[in-house]
């Protein structure tokens, strides 16, 4: 069967997998994982005609998953990896698509401002003139404009900044909501979706892939995309690979009748100077609070047994920061926290890849903190690369299950 998703008037961004003429030859593909790998490429497998069955241990989005926070943010700054930027392009071109389509809303043009010291300005001019070339538009702003357009923003001691006005350059996501949608749109175009555990298990140079109770899943192909649980499925293949992070986020109450934290007032906020600690956040949306999370923050987790409370050390660090930043928040109360978790490997590349001694399982995986944004445009790549064989050399090379 050959169908056409029909989205080749979409931005000419050079993540070129156009004409998108898929051929799943009637295959049985199980998608194992519903985070954002997982449910678009269900969701592309499945509209191009293939037979997928989309499996979760927890739900799709759920509460355990890096993709079950509230919100992410979409960027095409990726310094000189342009690939990425590239490929974000293509993603939000395809989340503005699909939201119209699905009459979703789990986008908003929030922009972006990022913080700067004042000798990243040649770098960050570089980084400027790369993008407008793909049509990426931005600011670079130096000392006291930076005030004068957001004064609920202590910026004193900073002299640059980057601004992004909202769409490619800086948009925000409902991400668990976005997981939900999507994952209900591939039901309603004929997927199937389980809850339950999934279990790879080694067999004479290939897997015997079941559920928990044992009850077997027999299909063409399986695609593995439990992000952070990869090392649980296959410790063989990635407890050395991939390194699992907990993160804390925050969102912190705006005051009472006072919308200049919230969106469209406050942007995507990032501080990339030299401070003892680096936050990012996101606007009030949706009347959550205003989302802090620090930046790195480097501890393990376990993902399903630990419990998910804030650490006092990270209320502390946050009321600092607050309070030198956003000294108008620093007695608003926490209107809720977050743990969550990144999976990072060496290169913060994604690993999409089939298993090197069995064709029939793949992985899709290691988001390195970056992938959500790139989640319609993953699965449109994972789903013409397992059913056409299509290349894209640049990003299956750095797709790579790379030697460790
Ligand atoms: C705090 C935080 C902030 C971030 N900010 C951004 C951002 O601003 N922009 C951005 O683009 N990215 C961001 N990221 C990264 C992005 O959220 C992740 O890269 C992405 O969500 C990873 O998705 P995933 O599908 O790989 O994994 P997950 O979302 O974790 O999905 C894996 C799924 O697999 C399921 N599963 C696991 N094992 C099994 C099994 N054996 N059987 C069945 N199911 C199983 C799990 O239940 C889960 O639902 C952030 C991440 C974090 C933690």
């Amino acid at each position: 069967m050959v169908t056409s998703i029909g989205a080749t008037a979409l931005s000419n961004s050079n993540f070129n997998l156009s004409p998108y003429q898929l051929s799943s030859d009637g295959q049985d593909i199980v998608v194992i994982g519903a985070g954002v790998f997982g449910v678009w490429a269900a969701y592309h497998l499945q509209k191009s005609g293939a037979e997928v069955t989309l499996v979760d241990a927890y739900g799709p989005g759920n509460a355990r998953a890096s993709s079950g926070g509230e919100s992410r943010i979409l960027r095409s700054d990726y310094g000189d990896r342009l690939m990425y930027s590239r490929m974000n392009i293509r993603s939000f071109d395809l989340w503005t698509k699909y939201q119209e389509e699905w009459n979703a809303s789990f986008m908003y043009p929030s922009g972006r401002l990022t913080f700067y010291d004042s000798d990243a300005e040649p770098r960050l001019k570089k980084v400027q003139s790369s993008l407008k070339e793909l049509g990426v538009v931005s600011e670079i702003l130096k000392g006291k404009e930076i005030q004068y357009r957001w004064p609920q923003v202590n910026a004193s001691g900073i002299d640059l900044a980057v601004y992004y006005a909202g769409g490619v350059g800086g948009s925000s996501l409902m991400a668990r909501e976005a997981c939900r949608v999507v994952s209900e749109q591939f039901e309603k175009i004929g997927g199937k979706l389980i809850i339950g555990r999934v279990q790879a298990i080694p067999k004479k140079g290939s897997y015997d892939v079941s559920m928990e109770n044992g009850e077997k899943l027999v299909a063409d192909k399986y695609i593995f995309a439990c992000g952070p649980w990869m090392g649980k499925v296959f410790p063989e293949i990635f407890a050395e690979r991939l390194n699992v992070y907990r993160r804390d986020v925050f969102f912190i109450g705006t005051p009472a009748g006072d919308n200049r934290f919230s969106h469209p007032q406050l942007p995507i906020f990032s501080f990339n100077n030299k401070e003892n600690s680096r936050y990012y956040g996101m606007p009030d949306l949706r009347g959550l609070g205003v989302k802090f999370a620090p930046w790195p923050d480097l501890n393990s987790i376990d993902m399903d047994f630990d419990d998910r409370m804030n650490h006092p050390i990270e209320v502390n660090r946050l009321r600092n920061f607050l309070s030198q930043r956003f000294p108008e928040l620093v007695n608003q109360p926490i209107v809720g926290g977050k743990v969550c978790q990144l999976t990072m490997n060496e290169d913060s590349h994604f690993i999409i890849d089939h298993h090197p001694d069995d064709s029939k399982i793949w992985f899709a995986c290691s988001g390195s903190g970056h992938a959500f944004k790139h989640g319609p445009a993953l699965g449109e790549y994972i789903s013409n690369r397992i059913l056409n064989n299509t290349s894209l050399p640049e990003y299956d090379e750095a797709f790579r299950l790379k030697k460790v």
